[in-house]
C-alpha cells in the first residue's frame, strides 16, 4: 500500500519535471518578435516561407545541468567552420579542405543535438568567465570564418532548426561582395541568434603590416560593423591565424574583449582570451574525427529548479558584459602622500 503511494508521488513527480521542461523549451522557442502581439487565428496566420529542417521534432527532455559559477578555466570547443558547400572546383584543394558540404553539416549539427551539446556564444562566456552568468553543460561555440555568403544561405537555416546559436566572423570590407554577406542578411542573423564578430577589413595578414595599416584593419573592421549592427562587436578572430604580440596589443587596444586563433585546444579562461584555440572541421572528415578533437565535454551538475539564463536566441543582444580595458603602459607614476601624513 505505501510501496503502492511511493510509486504514485514518484510518477507524479517525473511527470511535473518532465512537463516543466518541455514549457521551458516552449518558452525558448518563442521568438521575442512574438511577444505582446495579438495571437492570431489559424485563418490569419500569414503563410510560413519555406524553411528546411523546420519540422524537426523537439528533442526529449534530458536532465537539466549548468556548469557551476566560479570554475576559472572551462572546456568549449570553438569550432571553426568556413565554406558550408559542395567545393565547386575538385582540382581546389585548400578549398575542399574549407568546404563542409550542406549534408555533412547537417549530419554535424545533429550530432551534437543528440549528444547534449549546447551551442552558446561569446557573450555567453566572457558572462561566466567574469562571474555575470552560467552556462549550460557541454557547451560548445560554433564559428564561421570569413562572412561567405553561404553563412546566411545554408549554415544558417539549418542552425535555425536546432534553435543553436553561432558566431560569424565578417570581414568587413568583403560586405555585400558575390560571395559574401550582405548587410541585410548580417542584420537578420544578428538578430536571430548569430553574434557577429570581426575578421579584419581586407583579410590581411596582420604580422606583415605596419603599425598604421594593423591599426585600420582592426579598429575600422570593428567599427565599420558596429555602424552596421548598431551595438559593440567585441569579438575578434585572427585572418589564417596570424597574430604576435604586437598584433594582440591592437586587437586588445581597439576594445575587443575576445580573439581566436586557427592553434587547437578546448580549454578557455580569461587570462588567454585573446588567443582562444579552436576545433578545425575540414571538409570531408568524418564524425568521429570531430567528436574526437572535441574529446570529453565540460561537466555540469544538476540545476534546481532552472539553468542560468544564457543571452536569449531572438530579440536584441542584452548589454554585453566586459573586461574593463587596461590602462596604456606608461610610466609608472608615484603614488600620492597619504593625508595627514608627514611630509
Ligand atoms: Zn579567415
Amino acid at each position: 500500500m505505501r510501496e503502492g503511494h511511493l510509486r504514485r508521488v514518484g510518477a507524479v513527480a517525473l511527470a511535473a519535471l518532465a512537463i516543466g521542461a518541455l514549457a521551458r523549451a516552449a518558452t525558448l522557442r518563442e521568438p521575442a518578435a512574438l511577444e505582446g502581439q495579438p495571437l492570431l487565428s489559424a485563418a490569419t496566420w500569414p503563410a510560413e516561407p519555406p524553411f528546411p529542417h523546420r519540422d524537426r521534432p523537439p528533442p526529449p527532455p534530458r536532465p537539466v545541468t549548468a556548469i557551476p559559477a566560479g570554475r576559472p578555466a572551462v572546456r568549449v570547443p570553438i569550432l571553426m567552420y568556413h565554406y558550408i558547400r559542395v567545393n565547386p572546383d575538385p582540382r581546389d584543394v585548400l578549398g575542399f579542405n574549407l568546404s563542409v558540404t550542406p549534408a555533412d553539416f547537417a549530419q554535424q549539427m545533429d550530432w551534437l543535438a543528440a549528444a547534449g551539446y549546447n551551442p552558446v556564444d561569446f557573450d555567453d562566456l566572457r558572462g561566466y568567465l567574469l562571474g555575470h552568468g552560467g552556462l549550460p553543460a557541454n557547451p560548445v561555440i560554433l564559428t564561421f570564418d570569413d562572412g561567405y555568403r553561404d553563412m546566411y544561405t545554408t549554415a544558417y537555416p539549418i542552425l535555425r532548426a536546432h534553435h543553436f546559436k553561432a558566431v560569424s566572423y565578417v570581414v568587413s570590407g568583403c560586405v555585400n561582395s558575390p560571395l559574401n554577406l550582405t548587410a541585410a542578411q548580417v542584420l537578420e542573423m544578428d538578430a536571430n541568434g548569430i553574434e557577429i564578430g570581426a575578421h579584419t577589413v581586407s583579410h590581411a595578414d596582420l604580422t606583415a603590416l605596419s603599425a598604421a595599416n594593423l591599426q585600420h584593419e582592426v579598429a575600422d573592421s570593428k567599427a565599420s560593423l558596429e555602424a552596421l549592427v548598431g551595438h559593440p562587436v567585441l569579438d575578434f578572430c585572427y585572418p589564417s591565424g596570424r597574430e604576435n604580440d604586437a598584433v594582440v596589443r591592437a586587437v586588445e587596444a581597439a576594445g575587443f574583449q575576445t580573439a581566436t586563433t586557427t592553434e587547437p585546444g578546448v580549454l578557455h579562461s580569461a587570462s588567454d582570451r585573446f588567443l582562444w584555440t579552436r576545433v578545425r572541421v575540414s571538409g570531408g572528415e568524418p564524425l568521429w574525427r570531430l567528436a574526437a578533437d572535441m574529446g570529453p565535454a565540460e561537466p555540469g551538475e544538476p540545476v534546481i529548479p532552472s539553468p542560468p539564463p544564457p543571452t536569449p536566441l531572438h530579440g536584441p543582444p542584452r548589454m554585453p558584459v566586459t573586461w574593463p580595458l587596461r590602462p596604456p603602459r606608461t610610466a609608472p607614476q608615484a603614488a600620492p602622500p597619504l593625508e595627514g601624513a608627514a611630509p
